[in-house]
């Protein structure tokens, strides 16, 4: 199964040195998750081949414009295009009334549904799940309400070691019982063991996005142990002074983050714009956490 997130921007505040405010479009088993819409993200999404149309799931972190300006012109783009489908967003409350301020004086009426659901930014809750993915939010500390998201995957059903089960004759029909890991007595007496005709699937795999934030120990918890963590670098640790008074997490910061809940893999972005060139970001973070890699646009990353 697909489990991947491609970077559509990865700048702080403004469009600058060839790269986008924040974007990111993760694909699990072929369904697509838009997380945070900047300015300029549709055309992201054309540049790098991804279809708007395939996505179903829109959910933006908090109210600055660095993470939901693009989205007004992403939807409107999908009603002049014929979507039909339902588009569901997930965020701040007050998005539905600054998205609904715009429709009305546009007398635009969409062709399709917007369906909201307000994130509660004071404690962590899962806010969506389907057959492939449970998705919880994450309460970050910045200037304004923040929550990050959290995607794991659901477990699959066991594998089935089709050339044994051929091999013994086990009729067809009991296959999806054995994925259940069910062990089967038959009529007969016979007894056919689960484990000797399935493998264990993999374990599920877990994402954490965690845009603007001051480095918090509260969130910790949401986030152990995930797979990839994508974390905001904004700057430099010279100037953590400055981190501080904007809520925002320094390159150093985010990998000690990484390294204190136990993830994998860190990605960092969010990059400021003083910033021309992003390799001093990286390897001020890797002297903590090796395993770093920056949220290049275009990139896609295996979760
Ligand atoms: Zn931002
Ligand atoms: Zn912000």
């Amino acid at each position: 199964m697909k489990f991947e997130v491609t970077i559509l921007g990865s700048s702080s505040a403004t469009p600058v040195h060839n790269r986008n405010p924040t974007a990111q479009l993760l694909n699990c088993n072929e369904k697509f998750y838009l997380i945070d819409c900047a300015e300029g993200t549709q055309q992201q999404l054309i540049k790098f081949n991804l279809k708007a149309s395939k996505i179903d799931y829109i959910f933006i972190s908090h109210l600055h414009g660095d993470h939901y300006f693009g989205l007004i012109g992403l939807l409107s783009s999908m009603h002049l295009n014929g979507r039909i489908k339902p588009l569901y967003i997930y965020g701040p409350a007050a998005l539905q009334e600054i998205l609904e301020l715009q429709f009305k004086h546009s007398d635009t009426h969409l062709k399709y549904e917007l369906v909201y659901f307000y994130t509660d930014t004071t404690q962590s809750a899962i806010i969506f799940q389907n057959n492939d993915v449970t998705v919880e939010t994450i309460i970050l500390n910045h200037r304004i309400p923040c929550t990050g998201f959290k995607f794991t995957e659901k477990k699959r059903l066991r594998k089935l070691l089709i050339d044994k089960l051929e091999q013994d004759n086990v009729p067809i029909e009991l296959y999806p019982l054995l994925k259940r890991g069910v062990d089967l007595d038959l009529p007969n007496g016979d007894v056919i063991r689960n484990l000797d005709y399935t493998t264990d699937s993999a374990e599920p795999k877990s994402y954490a996005y965690c845009s603007d934030t001051l480095f918090d120990e509260r969130y910790f918890e949401s986030i152990k142990d995930c797979d990839t963590l994508y974390h905001e670098a904004t700057f430099l640790h010279e100037m953590l002074e400055r981190a501080k008074e904007t809520h925002h997490t320094t390159a150093l910061q985010a990998a000690e983050i990484a390294k204190i809940v136990g993830a994998k893999k860190l990605l960092i972005g969010h990059f400021s714009s003083r910033y021309k060139t992003l390799s001093e970001l990286l390897d001020e973070a890797k002297t903590v956490f090796q395993k770093t890699e920056l949220a290049i646009e275009g990139l896609t990353f295996e979760i």
